[in-house]
Formats: structure tokens, C-alpha cells, sequence
């Protein structure tokens, strides 16, 4: 069976995976979204043998439908190999009564990787399907690990070039490290003078920008997303819930068929919705319990149905979810609005015109697969020390946020069942943010020296990604302000 994809703003228009895949954003500025969720169509007694590569290929093939197996199995192989620091790719640590799904095992040490080491080859072999001959130029927007992840995952693939704009002050010290010596010809990395959302809102311009557009192919280029709005990464993020739950059985941790939690902490609401894509495809999740750092947005909207992002924008120790339009919830408003593309619409450019929109009660009654919570950086402190204290393991900001948000979230509702918690970056990507919440003395400390200490305290080596920053040469340099993202792009191509 084909399945084909359209935008959440136009019901008439169908496009294949691919075409949805080269073009990130659909041309109506909605997001790409599959014609129904395929049932999962392997069995969990199957699945839960399976390695992550054979688990990858399993759920993909559901969704890439118009993929050859000999090219989706050619585009797993290259991404989910020794890049990886563990053969598992995603294992599942138990730790203080809940299960921590280690997604940043991959080169930039940030759950980014799980999509965005698969989706440079998706990406490529979606251009050689429809005989583009453009080069293809990646525009990013980054709250600091998309950045890296995107440019790892692009640097030196032919027929590529990429450019990653940032926030200045937004990201923490190893992210920005990590971005500015980035190596490859076909590589630029941008500091703007503002925050994530104007970096996004930014990119979102120059997509729908269909003057530019026509200059850009004159001159042989054409943009597309690597951003989390990309169906070519949120299908790759589906294959690890499934490959949890199975591993969880596998290990007898749970009885068939029986459901468990998952909590997420969200920024642009991508992860999650894999999550509520995998409960969709069949995989027995309860609850999806969305966690909102400071910049509570998500929160709110959760409960009041109002989302609002007319409001200070914090930034906050997780700066990987100091972010106030999460782009990927409009996949979700979508689906409860019936797949009415026009409802859809209409909330969006309220979004736009106002910065506020509230959804209708139907819609509301249609969001009970959903709980959601926040933590104060106070609480996010405080869950990385007790845990380390505890227990050994140390976890960083943002998988604290969803710890915190997770424990409370069982205490109050009594909910006994099995909860998995995504754990989206290693603590070495955050040191001192982890460091000082676990000893206000280490705040004295070189960033090194940090890392060092952490080392010692955690008995986990320092990854790969860190080891090659400590003396690698700044290669960009360049910063603009935010209403002049179009004119440094140009610059950038020459155009
Ligand atoms: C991007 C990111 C998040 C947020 O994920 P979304 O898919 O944007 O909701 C959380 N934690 C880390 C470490 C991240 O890099």
C-alpha cells in the first residue's frame, strides 16, 4: 500500500514520502502529515527481538512507502552504525523507579541524532527519486542541538550545503563550541542577535518566500528543512518508542500488552508527537506526558486549551525547550480537529496575526491521551541532585525537567503504571548547569575542568563529542540580526 501525505492547511493536495521529504514545509506553509497512521504491522513477540536497525526498518517502511527496500535499509545502515558509542543505539536505563531511554548516544551526544544521522541519506535519496538537480541547501533553525546534530549529519554530503542559524546567547558553552567548529566545505553556522523563535520565525520566512525561491533555483539551489517540522525526522523518532516498549518486554519488565507511560520533555513538541504517533500505530502507551521547563506555553495549553505565546520568553538551564511556538503541535491540533485543514488554518493564523488561539471544546475532549506538567529551575536542580544522590546516575537539564514533571505527574494521579522517561542529552552537553545542581562548589571550575569532575562523580567516560572540542580551531564566526536572514543566506550562496 502507498500512503501518501498532505498538508495540515490543504486537504486536496497528496504528495509521496519523498516529495514530502524534499520539501520540508508544504508550499501553503503547513506541516506534511501521513493520510492515516499505519497500524503497527509487525507483532511485539517479533519486534522485541529485533535490533534497533531491524526495529528502524520495520516501523519506516510503514511510513516511506515509495522507498525501495534496498534504499531504506542503505539509508539505515549509514546512519545507525559505529557513530553510535553503543551497539543498543538507544538503551533503556532503570533508575529511581522509572526507565531512562538514553537517546544521545549519536555523534552530538542529543537525541537529535536519532533523525538527524538518517536524514541527510533520506533526504539524498528522495532527490535522486524525483531527478532533482538543484543543489539542496539546508536552512536551520537551532535552540543549540539541532544545530550540531544537523550539521554532523550534513557535513560533506554531496549535492548538500547547510546553514545553521543560533541564537548568540541562547545556547550553553559545549553547544556553541560544538557548532562554531563544525568542519566541512559545504558547512556555514550564523549567530543571530535575538532568540530561538526569531531564529525559526526567520527560517519559516525564507521558506514561503516564493520570489526568493525562483532566484534560488536560477541559480541552482532549492532550501529545505532539517528542522523537526520534516516528516523525514519525525518518523525515524517513532522507531524508538516502539523499540522501548519492545525491550521492556523483552527484559520482562512488562506483561504483554501492557501499558506504560512515557514522558517527554518538550520543546517544538516533535519528540512527543512520535510518541502519540507510536500509541497511535498500536504501541499500549497510556498516558503521553508532555514537560515544559519555565517557558510553559505547552502547559498552559494543556490545560486551558488557550495557547498564548504572548508572554516573556525565559531562558533557562534546558535552553533546548526555551522555545514559545512549538512548530509540531500543529500536526497535533490537525489530527483533533478531525483532519479539517480549514479549523486548522484558521487557529494557525490567529497564531500568526495575534499570538493566540484557543481550540474548541470537541477538539479539548480529544486531548485525554495527553497530561502535561512543568518544572521551575528550582525543581530542576533539585531532581539532579537527589537522583544522583540516590542513586549514582546523573542526568541532565532537560531530562530532568521531564523526571521531575514525570514523578509528580504519578504521585498525583496515583498512577502505578511503568513510566519511561526520554532522556534527551547527555549531562556532559550541560555540565555545569548538572555540576553545580549537584555541588554549588564545582561553579568555580573551568569548563574542562567540570567535565573532568563529572567524569569522576558519574563513571562515564567523557563521549567522543566532547573530546573533540577541547582543541578544535573556531571556523565560523559570523552573526547577523534577525530581520536580516535572507540578505546573509544570499550572501552566504553568492547569489
Ligand atoms: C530538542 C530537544 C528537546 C525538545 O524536543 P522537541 O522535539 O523539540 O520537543 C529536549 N531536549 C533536548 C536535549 C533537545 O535537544
Amino acid at each position: 500500500m502507498n500512503l501518501l501525505y498532505k498538508s495540515t492547511r490543504n486537504a486536496e493536495k497528496t504528495v509521496t514520502a519523498s516529495e514530502a521529504i524534499l520539501k520540508g514545509l508544504a508550499d501553503d506553509g503547513g506541516l506534511f502529515v501521513p493520510v492515516t497512521i499505519p497500524k503497527l504491522n509487525v507483532d511485539m513477540g517479533t519486534l522485541k527481538e529485533m535490533s534497533y536497525q531491524e526495529t528502524a526498518y520495520a516501523v519506516m517502511k510503514q511510513f516511506f512507502t515509495d522507498f525501495t527496500e534496498e534504499e531504506l535499509k542503505s539509508c539505515i545502515t549509514k546512519a545507525y552504525d559505529s557513530k553510535f558509542d553503543t551497539e543498543e543505539i538507544a538503551p533503556l536505563v532503570k533508575a529511581d523507579g522509572m526507565y531512562y531511554l538514553e537517546l544521545f548516544h549519536g555523534a552530538t551526544i542529543a537525541f537529535k541524532d536519532m533523525a538527524l544521522s538518517i536524514l541527510p541519506h533520506l533526504l539524498t535519496t528522495s532527490a535522486k527519486k524525483n531527478n532533482v538537480k538543484n543543489e539542496i541547501v539546508i536552512l536551520t533553525a537551532t535552540s543549540g542541538d539541532t544545530g550540531k546534530a544537523a550539521l554532523a549529519g550534513f557535513a560533506d554530503v554531496k549535492g548538500t550545503r547547510i546553514i545553521v542559524f543560533y541564537p548568540k546567547d541562547g545556547v550553553s558553552k559545549v553547544q556553541e563550541l560544538q557548532m562554531v567548529t563544525q568542519k566541512g566545505d559545504n558547512t556555514s553556522v550564523v549567530a543571530i542577535h535575538g532568540n530561538f523563535d526569531n531564529a525559526q520565525s526567520g527560517v519559516k520566512a525564507i521558506f514561503e518566500n516564493k520570489e526568493l525561491a525562483k532566484e534560488m533555483d536560477a541559480a541552482g539551489y532549492q532550501f529545505s528543512s532539517a528542522n523537526s517540522i520534516n516528516i523525514g525526522r519525525l518518523v525515524p523518532q517513532i522507531v524508538y518508542y516502539v523499540y522501548a516498549y519492545a525491550k521492556l518486554l523483552k527484559n520482562e519488565e512488562i506483561a504483554e500488552r501492557e501499558q506504560i507511560n512515557v514522558v517527554v520533555p518538550t520543546g517544538n513538541f516533535g519528540n512527543i508527537l512520535a510518541a502519540y504517533y507510536a500509541k497511535q500505530m498500536g504501541v499500549p502507551i497510556a498516558k503521553l506526558v508532555c514537560a515544559s521547563n519555565e517557558n510553559k506555553v505547552l502547559f498552559d495549553f494543556f490545560q486551558t486549551g488557550v495557547y498564548d505565546k504572548n508572554r516573556e520568553f525565559i531562558l533557562t538551564t534546558s535552553p533546548s525547550m526555551d522555545i514559545l511556538i512549538s512548530s509540531n503541535l500543529e500536526r497535533l491540533i490537525y489530527l483533533i480537529a478531525g483532519q479539517d485543514a480549514v479549523k486548522n488554518q484558521d487557529l494557525m493564523r490567529a497564531l500568526k496575526s495575534q499570538g493566540v488561539y484557543e481550540i474548541s471544546k470537541e477538539m479539548k475532549e480529544n486531548l485525554d491521551d495527553f497530561a502535561a506538567g512543568y518544572a521551575t529551575e528550582d525543581q530542576v536542580k533539585k531532581t539532579i541532585s537527589e537522583i544522583y544522590k540516590s542513586t549514582g546516575y546523573v542526568i541532565d537539564t532537560h531530562t530532568a525537567v521531564a523526571a521531575s514533571v514525570g514523578k509528580a505527574y504519578l504521585e498525583e494521579n496515583k498512577d502505578e503504571r511503568k513510566t519511561v522517561i526520554a532522556s534527551t542529552a547527555s549531562p556532559y552537553k550541560f555540565a555545569r548547569s548538572v555540576m553545580t545542581s549537584i555541588d554549588e562548589k564545582y561553579d568555580t571550575l573551568e569548563e574542562f575542568d567540570l567535565i573532568a569532575e563529572l567524569e569522576k562523580i558519574s563513571c562515564v567516560k567523557i563521549p567522543k563529542a566532547i573530546e573533540e572540542i577541547r582543541d578544535a580551531k573556531i571556523v565560523h564566526t559570523r552573526e547577523c540580526d534577525a530581520d536580516k536572514m535572507e540578505e546573509t543566506v544570499k550572501e552566504i550562496l553568492n547569489v
